[in-house]
């Protein structure tokens, strides 16, 4: 039998995490943005929506955002109160519920235990400013009317529990009870769970249907290139116009040139031209240039017979010979030294390969695309780059955007990867809060979205389970680890030498580290940390795969 509930704990705790930043127009509960709205105004939109889109749509419209309401708070229960009673953890919610002004809450019963798959909740309602408004405007109800509110206990629930459990307004002060009860149980306790589950399900309506009608058009004619990762994504200016010049080169032979910093993802665009491009059946084949060492560059390239330098016991085809009818790719091509560049320039003449110590020529259909990230024109000067391949490669010359050009495009680009990662990771987050997603707009990314993508990925992994991605966790080497103290007002990021910085940099003074034992030891991590998926791990070091390959078999070599 139950027993009789304690009170509700004090919630200082929680009016410590409201703060009013009014000089720049904001407030915060903890990490996530709030309004202080008036109870009015929802009113009129209700009202609006009941005569636009009638009783039942508005009905679960607003039981969804309620619902994700309740989501969000759960998130912070378990943070705020982590070391509390299960009754007081839990207590956050209704607590909170009536801080942020929505409605007096009672426990009447509750009992909670997942291991022994027990739930049972009774809490009274009393002044629901949803009964307030809905009386004034539509009068006395046969049915409960607290739906936002009715979305926040079970959305708040569901996610503290992790389980689907489902709250049920058995009265309501609209109908002329004194006040309102709700009873929780699992859904798969109430006999019409399955119902009252698809009240928490997106309309597939009339307007829903014409969204995505519309939707439908204007992604027909604006579909994103795709390569084998996804769609290459991005919506400003500076990025909309390299893929127009993108899809524009696809349907044609011509040599295309990337340029971009490092890390703008001039790689995927190699890929998307591929895919775009009728030679799509056949292989796309990449090489780094900067990865291999000098002398290993030309045999990857044009192959080598057997017997072509010491070591070579097979005849092994190059790369050119392995993209046949495909696309290459000459990433870092800035980095090709200068005999294998007039060799490169005397196949893109002739469009045939001759391997190292062999002398039948391979006639090749390759598509070349270069990528770069120095001034070629500037590398001509200074000797380091022939002229007349530089002529020949940049007949049709793309440069990919740096991030900071496309501020736009950040939080889309990290919803993105958050949920590519939370995937490879089989870890579901409840998303990024409103500061990380500023401190996300307002970092410089000199590693562009490679950068992005390292800290998203680094993100997911130090996040828990249904937890906000916050900005600690995705800059974590930044001062200070509460959020108030990593950004600023003005929402940028403190930057400049962190004391945990220092910190690291003395033990590893202190171990006597040496720098090749510091690179094996991090090495090592990322490997681990991506479960030895060499690309992630490339990505957590600021590496590319290849880059990263050689090193590990540097390091098994030295270890053999
Ligand atoms: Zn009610």
């Amino acid at each position: 039998m139950s027993t009789p509930l304690p009170p509700l704990p004090s919630d200082a705790d929680l009016r410590r995490l409201v703060q009013f930043s009014s000089n720049d127009g904001r407030i915060w509960l903890a990490g996530q943005r709030m309004l202080l709205l008036h109870a009015a105004a929802l009113g009129s939109l209700r009202r609006e929506l009941m005569e636009n889109i009638g009783h039942e749509k508005t009905r679960r419209l607003l039981m969804r955002t309620g619902y994700s309401a309740g989501e969000s708070d759960a998130a912070l229960a378990r943070k705020v109160r982590s070391d509390a009673p299960m009754f007081s953890m839990f207590s956050v919610g209704p607590q909170l519920h009536m801080l942020e002004g929505a409605v007096q809450v009672t426990p009447l019963e509750f009992e909670a235990d997942m291991s022994r798959n027990l739930f049972k909740g009774y809490f009274r309602w009393d002044h629901s400013w949803e009964v307030e408004t809905h009386v004034r405007d539509f009068g006395p109800q046969s049915q409960p009317a607290c739906w936002m509110l009715l979305g926040y206990a079970t959305g708040y629930t569901s996610a503290f529990f992790g389980r689907r459990i489902l709250f049920k307004e058995t009265q309501c002060e609209a109908c002329g009870h004194s006040h309102c009860l709700i009873e929780g149980r699992f859904r798969e306790e109430w006999p019409d769970g399955e119902e009252m589950e698809a009240d928490y399900r997106p309309d597939s309506m009339l307007i829903e249907l014409q969204n995505l009608q519309k939707q439908v058009e204007v992604m027909r004619e604006n579909q994103p290139p795709v390569d084998d990762i996804g769609p290459l994504l991005g919506r400003s200016k500076s990025f909309v116009s390299a893929v127009d010049l993108l899809r524009k080169a696809a349907g044609t032979q011509v040599t295309v040139l990337l340029t971009g910093e490092t890390g703008v993802g001039k790689e995927r665009f190699a890929r998307a031209l591929h895919a775009l491009s009728d030679r799509a059946s056949y292989p796309f084949v990449a090489i780094n240039c900067a990865a291999l060492p000098p002398d290993l560059i030309e045999s990857e390239l044009f192959g080598a017979e057997k017997g072509a330098y010491t070591g070579s016991s097979a005849a092994r085809p190059g790369r050119f010979e392995r993209a046949d009818g495909g696309t290459l790719m000459l990433d870092e091509l800035g980095e090709l030294p200068l005999p294998v560049q007039s060799k490169l320039l005397r196949v893109l003449q002739d469009g045939v390969v001759e391997r190292l110590g062999g002398t039948t020529p391979r006639r090749v259909n390759v598509r070349v695309v270069a990528a770069t990230n120095v001034d070629l024109a500037a590398a001509v000067a200074q000797g380091k780059f022939r002229q007349d391949l530089l002529y020949r490669l940049n007949v049709y010359p793309i440069r990919v955007p740096s991030l900071r050009e496309r501020t736009d495009d950040i939080e889309t680009l990290a919803q993105h990867m958050l949920q590519r990662f939370s995937e490879r990771h089989n870890k579901s987050m409840a998303g990024f809060s409103d500061r990380a997603l500023e401190a996300l707009r307002n970092h410089a990314w000199p590693g562009n979205v490679r950068e992005l993508e390292n800290l998203i990925e680094r993100g997911v992994i130090l996040t828990g389970p249904g937890e906000w991605v916050d900005v600690e966790r995705l800059f974590p080497t930044l001062p200070g680890t509460a959020a108030s103290a990593t950004v600023s007002k003005s929402g940028r990021l403190a930057a400049g030498h962190s004391g945990q910085g220092q910190a690291l940099l003395n033990e590893m003074m202190e171990r006597k580290l040496s720098i090749n034992a510091m690179e094996q030891l991090l090495i090592q991590e990322a490997v681990d940390r991506s479960s030895g998926n060499i690309s992630a791990a490339a990505r957590l070091l600021g590496l590319t795969r290849p880059q990263l390959s050689y090193r590990l078999n540097k390091l098994s070599d030295d270890n053999a």
